[in-house]
């Protein structure tokens, strides 16, 4: 049956407002404020719960899910003009002059009088929203504040077809609010997935994440490394065709498919993209054991290193010992006698990049393309 309910969902009050309704406390009445307010509360929710619902029930039929994007150093990075280095002042010959609408290229130039700012997309961003955009409702949510969100938004989406309304900015929080939720995701949490470079920022939904590596462009942002040079600075880019997009879009692909695999279809209403996306990874190095050198862990215990956590929700078996069980070696450094071994054993050599390449596209990248003197970042 076909749902036609449309509700608006009241704004949430906050606790002042919900006074102000109800006039001020005092000692003689505050029992049936209490209750009012409890009410409120409730008919709130119910609202809310209807919406969801309704929400769910329409994407499901038009094979719908929902991704959450962040925009800074996940889609983008933007830079003052003022930070830009003495290597990358060419930027400003190349970048493309923007007031408030898009443009067509990547680089742009934003000659705000206060705050002077250049915006880098992400290598194949606009062809990762236009196909992901046959799959999923989309949001941004952004920690930045509600104008740049809107202006970055423009760049990546000029004729509002992908987000629409759905810009969530810390103007939008309520106060106080440090962390990431889906409370103002209009959606149940089983169908949505999420995308950000921050994994600290989502606590309550850690399952639903899919933790993308920064895109750092500019130097401004980069490594402190004196030694270190930005993409900007080298001229060089991310893979378009190779990248973290590209492969997160296959990975979104995946379990895209799964959820909506008509075998399952009967079970719409139960599907769950987080348990989809758990058992899609798991089988992904199911049967490897990777040898890790702890040479690159910087004294970090190995549960703390992104690259262990990724290749255990992999299925990988990992450890930091030589064994003929080993199948593969994890290593930045040819010259170790851990990797002359390794040779020696035949053991497959690959450079952490495969694990994060794999953990993205959600199947086993094949290992030569991560050949340990590659750079793999
Ligand atoms: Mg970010």
């Amino acid at each position: 049956m076909k749902l036609r309910l449309r509700l608006r969902v009241p704004s949430k009050p906050e606790n002042g407002l919900v006074r102000e309704h109800l006039g001020t406390d005092s000692d003689s009445d505050s029992h049936q404020q209490n209750i009012k307010r409890r009410k409120l509360d409730e008919y709130r929710n119910d609202v809310i719960k209807l919406e969801r619902d309704w929400k769910t029930h329409h994407l499901l039929r038009n094979k719908k899910l929902i991704l959450v994007l962040d925009l800074d150093l996940t889609l983008m990075e933007s830079t003052a003009i003022a930070k830009l280095s003495s290597e990358e002042k060419y930027l400003l010959e190349e970048a493309e002059v923007v007031e408030q609408g898009g443009g067509k290229g990547t680089l742009f130039a934003y000659q705000d009088k206060k705050f002077p700012l250049l915006v880098k997309l992400r290598p194949f961003v606009k062809q990762f929203l236009k196909a992901a955009n046959d799959m999923f409702e989309m949001y941004i949510y952004t920690k930045a504040n509600r104008i740049y969100a809107l202006r970055v938004a423009r760049l990546l989406d000029p004729d509002g077809d992908y987000f629409a309304s759905r810009i969530i900015t810390r103007d939008d929080e309520r106060p106080g609010c440090e962390k990431k939720s889906l409370d103002e995701v209009v959606g149940h949490e089983n169908m949505v997935l999420i995308v950000d470079d921050n994994r600290d920022m989502w606590p309550k939904h850690q399952e639903n994440l899919i933790n993308i590596h920064a895109y750092r462009y500019f130097s401004s942002k980069s490594a402190k490394d004196g030694n270190f040079k930005s993409f900007a600075e080298r001229k060089i880019d991310e893979s378009e065709t190779n990248g973290m997009l590209a492969r997160i879009l296959e990975g979104l692909q995946r379990v895209h498919r799964q959820f909506f695999h008509p075998e399952l279809e009967v079970n719409l209403a139960h599907g769950d993209v987080r348990l989809i996306l758990k058992m899609i990874r798991l089988k992904v190095l199911a049967g490897c054991v990777l040898f890790f050198s702890t040479s690159w862990f910087m004294g970090n215990p190995p549960e703390e290193v992104p690259f262990w956590i990724m290749a255990k929700e992999l299925g990988a078996m990992c450890s930091l010992e030589l064994g003929t069980a080993v199948t593969h070696m994890v290593i930045v450094d040819m010259e170790t006698k851990e990797a002359k071994w390794a040779e020696q054993k035949k053991k497959l050599l690959v450079n952490p990049g495969w694990i994060e390449a794999s953990y993205h596209s959600c199947r086993r990248e094949p290992e030569d393309n991560f050949a340990v003197h590659e750079a793999f970042l």
